[in-house]
């Protein structure tokens, strides 16, 4: 009953995949609507004022160009358009961040029931949104930057295919699995593991990387060896990497034909061949649900701003309606099952060290459009893993504060996701539509 994959040795997660399906038919359109709201639809990002921390910038440029002009050469007789880096460009106006004396100009240009001062809620500030909590999961945006970033518009970037491939692409890959190598396996009693030395671990990685042997896959490690967080943590990245794998097969160019389409090769060739990643898909899911089922209370009390007070109150109560709805289910995620030994503190540090470090290697990825909802996504994982293991449901007062950017990312990654599981459910209909016996 109690586990979401029939294979599983664990429980991780505590409902099955036709809940789960159910679930998502019952909610998809108002989550679909809250993530066009202007509240969810924009997120703010250091896009590219920040440098790859992993690898050596020649090694990064090297490696990102190679695999860019490797694709162009190849390219040469389709329409400029629809070259590798035209598909990976953002679009769309990029809003400057509001500096102090632009906020102050918006903020006189507000009606006046918006403005600070009577009948404004102190969320309506703008948020200093680099300020680091040590129960964060994620680095914030605006770490080390020396700008303080950019609005992009998360409706006019879609995740979809852009082409972008070949040895850069699977550094990132690489990398980001490797954080997964913890030290010692279901061990509450090892060192502690800084994020410095994660990181000087992943700086060596890529002295291994060109050893490696390219076919070798990130699912071979044997899980069963692996502690219950340790197999956790595996199973997030995985799901997001499925999840990303789904949307560039479901909007997928054709370089052939010059048209967009539903690539069932591919979902075969990344996803139905590899049921594992399905159910991290799913598995992602349950967790995120989970986590947002938690904020119910917390966002009764929370400030929607987007500058327009008529729409700032219909996004709040979407948000509940969402909320409440998740709230009155069984638990879909029993987070309680994870660090449950008081002992385990340098093992949950480690966890968070390392999830760190995973959102850091988004400023590796070398295709714009991909380093946006890279950064978004694991943003709202972070943000779900906060809430589940920082947050208590039953107090106000005294949780850590969730930025907006934290919000924004939750709400688009719990849409990303059920735009997959949907997806998924269709490209499967499909391949039975051609071949009933696979
Ligand atoms: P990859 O997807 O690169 O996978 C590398 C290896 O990882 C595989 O060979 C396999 O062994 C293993 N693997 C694959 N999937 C899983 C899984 N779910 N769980 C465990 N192991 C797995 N491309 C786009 O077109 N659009 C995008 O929006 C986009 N976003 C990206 C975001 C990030 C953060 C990154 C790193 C890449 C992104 N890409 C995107 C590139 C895309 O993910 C692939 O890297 C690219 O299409 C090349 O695919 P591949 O067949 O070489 O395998």
């Amino acid at each position: 009953r109690c586990a979401i994959d029939p294979k599983s040795t664990v429980t991780d997660a505590c409902t099955s995949y036709s809940d789960l399906d159910i679930l998502n038919h019952d909610i998809a359109p108002t989550l679909k609507d809250l993530t066009e709201a202007d509240f969810f639809a924009y997120y703010r990002l250091n896009l590219y004022n920040k440098v790859c921390p992993f690898w050596s910038d020649e090694n990064s440029i090297c490696g990102n160009r190679a695999c860019a002009v490797d694709t162009i050469d190849d390219e040469n007789d389709i329409p400029p358009i629809w070259k590798i880096e035209e598909l990976s460009r953002l679009e769309g106006a990029r809003a400057q961040h509001p500096g102090p004396g632009l906020q102050k100009e918006r903020t006189k240009q507000r009606p006046l029931q918006y403005q600070l001062g009577e009948n404004v809620d102190e969320s309506c500030v703008f948020e200093a949104d680099d300020e680091c909590d040590e129960r964060d999961y994620c680095v914030p945006e605006d770490e080390g930057a020396a700008s303080k970033g950019d609005y992009v518009s998360l409706l006019n970037n879609t995740e979809k295919f852009t082409g972008y491939s070949g040895p850069g692409a699977r550094q990132v890959w690489d990398a980001i699995y490797k954080e997964n190598c913890f030290s010692s396996p279901a061990s509450a009693a090892s060192p502690p593991n800084t994020g410095l030395h994660a990181s000087a671990e992943l700086r060596n990685i890529f002295q291994e990387h060109g050893r490696q042997n390219p076919e070798s896959g990130h699912e071979s490690a044997s899980l069963d060896d692996q502690c219950i967080e340790q197999r956790a943590f595996y199973r997030i990245i995985s799901g997001m990497h499925a999840s990303i794998s789904t949307h560039l097969c479901w909007e997928y160019f054709n370089q052939t034909t010059g048209e967009w389409v539903r690539n069932t090769e591919c979902y075969k060739q990344r996803l139905h061949n590899y049921p594992e990643r399905i159910s991290n898909l799913y598995f992602n899911y349950a967790l995120v649900t989970r986590a947002i089922a938690k904020l119910d209370r917390h966002l009764q009390s929370y400030t929607f701003c987007s500058g327009d007070p008529d729409q700032d109150r219909e996004t709040k109560q979407k948000v509940h309606r969402l909320t409440s709805q998740l709230a009155s289910l069984p638990n879909t995620f029993d987070e309680s099952m994870l660090f449950r030994d008081p002992g385990m503190v340098d093992l949950k540090d480690d966890f968070k060290q390392r999830f760190r470090n995973v959102s850091r290697i988004m400023d590796c990825v070398g295709c714009d459009k991909c380093r946006l909802w890279g950064k978004v996504q694991t943003a709202g994982y972070g943000a779900a893993l906060k809430v589940l293991f920082e947050f208590d449901e039953n107090k106000n007062g005294e949780n850590p504060h969730l930025r907006r950017t934290e919000l924004v990312a939750l709400i688009n990654t719990f849409g990303r996701l059920s735009h997959s599981m949907d997806a998924t459910r269709h490209f499967r209909e499909l391949v039975n539509a051609i071949d009933p016996a696979n």
